[in-house]
């Protein structure tokens, strides 16, 4: 349990968030599953598994934790757990009023009431089966255009929900697997970014000031690093435990209508400069390394 501590919690808030974003969705009368975009696109699905598969990859990245099929079997039954709890939720905030409106927020009598017996078996059946699927109002405001679904038409809505939920969360997930980590123990690298958007002609002397071994950063680029419409970025990616890690520059141009980023440059962090960015409090007093030195 605590291996996996952040990748639960996380998952968890990315539920919540969910459930949240789901539920204002609803009072403006717009059901986030029961609605593809062009009939193909699950606008909901996406979004949902996208942001959890993303909050996923941030809890595993903090727990150090790799993606696996465990975790893609979590996730999945996370997704629907999750849709089948809002399609609960819609339930039980259905109210209707006095006027045979849909009230999100408890005005009138609860569904169940309105129509007798009327449970949330039933109102999942009609959610998931018999809903019409209505395009309306092209055109003519007063008289908008209902095109009634087939029947099972809205079973398959909610299929590529379901099927779009769990391909993005797994996708968002799996990321993780490709972030850099320690050589000598494994985990993530942490990062911080040391300084950004800085021109060309401070470079080198922006670099010099972390690391003087950086002078090197000359040759990996001789003419862009005198350019003017390049900009650079410092980052350090860095194991605090190993007191190892590197710091990575990159290169971004702006054609005037993207940003284009590209790594330029690499140099190893020693424990001294990592000190002095503050990666690490002190070193010589802690690992195995430092042991045998004494
Ligand atoms: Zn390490």
């Amino acid at each position: 349990m605590k291996k996996n501590l952040h990748f639960i919690l996380y998952v968890l808030l990315g539920m919540g968030i969910s459930v949240a974003i789901y539920y204002v969705a609803l009072m403006i009368e717009f059901n986030l599953l029961a609605t593809a975009m062009i009939f193909v696109v699950p606008v909901g699905g996406l979004l949902f598994g996208g942001m959890i598969g993303f909050f996923a990859k941030e809890g595993m990245f903090k727990d150090n934790t790799p993606f696996n099929a465990g975790r893609a079997v979590f996730l999945s039954v996370a997704m629907i757990v999750l849709f089948i709890f809002l399609t609960y939720l819609d339930y039980l905030t259905c109210y209707v009023t006095d006027t045979g409106d849909i009230s999100r927020l408890f005005k009138g009598e609860h569904v169940s009431k309105v129509l007798n017996g009327f449970g949330f078996k039933e109102y999942f059946h009609l959610e998931y089966f018999e809903s019409e699927v209505s395009i309306s109002t092209r055109g003519n405001r007063s008289h908008p255009i209902e095109i009634e679904g087939s029947q099972g038409w809205n079973f398959v809505v909610y299929l590529l929900q379901y099927i779009g939920a769990i391909v993005s969360v797994i996708l968002g997930a799996k990321a993780v697997n490709g972030l850099p980590v320690c050589d000598k123990c494994g985990k993530y690298l942490r990062e911080k970014e040391i300084e950004r958007y800085f021109s060309a002609t401070d470079a080198v002397t922006t670099l010099n000031e972390f690391d003087s071994t950086l002078v090197g950063v000359n040759k990996y680029v001789p003419e862009r690093i005198k350019a003017t419409n390049y900009r650079y970025t410092l980052k350090a990616h860095y194991c605090s435990e190993c007191q190892k890690g590197h710091l990575q520059m990159y290169e971004h141009a702006f054609d005037g209508k993207n940003h284009h980023f590209s790594p330029v440059a690499y140099k190893s962090l020693t424990p001294d400069t990592m000190m002095k960015l503050g990666l690490i409090k002190n070193y010589g007093m802690q690992g195995y390394s430092t042991m045998m030195k004494i």
